[in-house]
């Protein structure tokens, strides 16, 4: 099955797909990280990207659209779309792009965290420089700090994890994003699970909805 997963930033999207992918094989498409490694290896498109990245801003929806569109092409299938689409018209040129492509989305999952939530888990979220693994300085800090527990590589703060830019995709969430809810209930493929709990809690919900 190919799914959707969206909510706000801070919401598990990431955390979920890792989950997905390891015990359920499915593939990921994930928007920002495609973004992040495009800038990384500093392409045309992480050079389009960064500004708004880095200002918490969306990238414009023809340069996401295209992107995923190359993806799609590319073979993937059994597929977690993780940040995209994150507006109503991403939404709707998706629609046309599986449609072209004769594929289909079994499932539009929301996941539900209140806003104190999330200010907690992006102001404490941490990364590693090398292979991505996210930690939190409360709830999941490395063992040693500012040091991978996986690949031994720095963990660092995402730029867009500092509090002024975390309020505005909190905003930008809450004016673009939020709208993809009713969207995605007309379309009766929408299901809200909440994601104010631990990974595991949530994890077996989603499972139990892409089998
Ligand atoms: P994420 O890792 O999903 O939180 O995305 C990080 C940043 O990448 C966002 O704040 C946006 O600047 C950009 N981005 C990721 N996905 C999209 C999308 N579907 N549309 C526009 N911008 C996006």
């Amino acid at each position: 099955m190919n799914i959707i997963l969206f909510g706000a930033p801070g919401a598990g999207k990431g955390t979920q797909s890792s989950l997905l992918i390891e015990r359920s094989g499915m593939k990921q498409i994930s928007t920002g990280d495609l973004f992040r490694a495009a800038i990384k290896n500093k392409t045309d498109l992480g050079l389009k990207a960064q500004g708004f990245m880095d200002k918490g801003q969306l990238v414009p929806d023809d340069v996401v659209i295209g992107m995923v569109e190359e993806v799609l092409k590319s073979g993937v299938r059994n597929f977690i779309l993780d940040g995209f689409p994150r507006t109503v018209a991403q939404g709707e040129a998706l629609d046309q792009l599986l449609k072209n492509m004769s594929l289909s989305i079994g499932r539009a999952i929301f996941l539900e965290v209140p806003m104190n939530v999330l200010e907690e888990r992006l102001t404490g979220r941490r990364v590693c420089k090398g292979c991505g693994t996210v930690y939190h300085i409360q709830s999941k800090p490395s063992r040693v700090p500012g040091v991978c527990d996986v690949c031994g590589n720095e963990v660092v703060q995402r730029n867009d994890d500092k509090p002024e830019v975390i309020r505005t995709r909190l905003q930008t969430y809450a004016d673009y994003t939020a709208p993809l809810k009713d969207f995605y209930r007309n379309s009766g493929k929408f299901v809200s699970i909440d994601g104010d709990r631990g990974p595991e809690a949530v994890f077996e919900e989603i499972l139990g909805l892409v089998k």
